[in-house]
């Protein structure tokens, strides 16, 4: 197996698009899964009171498990909801439970209401990792605010759709505030073409738009549409251990080799 580079530092990577359904989750659970199997050591930080990652990872998140909602809230430690991912060493997850829901509005009027997920990361230091993916719910409120916040990086999932371009506007104006106002190490580091159906010329043309927009931003691999992917999380699994040969597999594998050979020089 070939060896993947560590990360000088530990690299913290917010995957944002206030879109649903864009393949935020699948790319934070795969890429994360992908990493650890190469010796890397990571955490995903689930932000979606959906819990999709919680559930694709098999990590209990009914609505009395202690989750990101008692760190952000209660100012619980990281380390007391930070489970291992079973049957996979170096991969470990941090829960959402639906009460997470209401912490958007409970945040408001906290102090340091933007800065809440990046104390508790800082202050976590009974892991070490190489990489945090902090999976963010479809919006740009304070939940999303508190991981732009908390990271160097931001990895846009594109759906190779007709609406793709959409709304990024938004959200790049989105990482610009934060960036402005709260956080100076934050930018767009990676954003990564999700459900490319090849036989679609729109996909293609797609594609096209987005690597005229976002350069060199974009990685070189691109995910294609698979059912293999989409049925990976009902196993409580990454598609990379459900079936490691299928294409949706090899493709997030490489996705995550290009994360981590181009990161090399990421600093931050
Ligand atoms: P988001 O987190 O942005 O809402 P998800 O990662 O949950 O998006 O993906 C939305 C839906 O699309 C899920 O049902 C997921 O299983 C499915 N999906 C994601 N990526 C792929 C893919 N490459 N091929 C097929 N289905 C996919
Ligand atoms: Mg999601």
């Amino acid at each position: 197996q070939e060896e993947w580079p560590r990360p000088a530092r530990r690299r913290v990577i917010t995957i944002a698009n206030q879109k649903g359904g864009v393949g935020k989750t699948t790319t934070a659970v795969n890429l994360a899964a992908a990493l650890s199997m190469h010796n890397q050591r990571v955490l995903v930080i689930d932000l979606d009171p959906q819990g999709n990652a919680s559930t694709a990872l098999s990590i209990e998140h009914r609505g009395d498990v202690p989750s990101v909602y008692q760190v952000l809230i209660e100012g619980m430690p990281l380390a007391e909801i930070v489970k291992p991912v079973p049957d996979m060493p170096n991969l470990y997850c941090a829960p959402a439970t639906i009460n997470l829901a209401g912490a958007e509005i409970e945040l408001v009027s906290m102090v340091a209401r933007e800065s809440r997920l990046l104390k508790a990361i800082n202050e976590f230091k009974e892991i070490e990792l190489d990489y945090i993916f902090i999976d963010c719910p479809p919006s740009l409120g304070l939940l999303t605010v508190n991981a732009m916040v908390a990271a160097a990086e931001v990895l846009i999932p594109i759906q190779c759709e007709y609406y793709a371009l959409e709304g990024l506007s938004q959200l790049l104006q989105n990482v610009e505030l934060v960036r402005a106002h709260l956080n100076p190490k934050l930018s767009v580091s990676t954003a990564l073409l999700t459900m490319y159906d090849g036989r679609t010329r729109l996909a293609a043309q797609v594609a096209e738009d987005v690597r005229a927009h976002f350069g060199d931003t974009v990685l070189r691999t691109v995910i294609p549409r698979s059912v293999r992917v989409s049925e990976a999380p009902s196993y409580g699994q990454s598609v990379i251990t459900y079936d490691p040969g299928s294409s949706g597999a090899m493709a997030y594998a490489d996705a995550a080799r290009e994360i981590a050979f181009r990161g090399a020089s990421v600093t931050g």
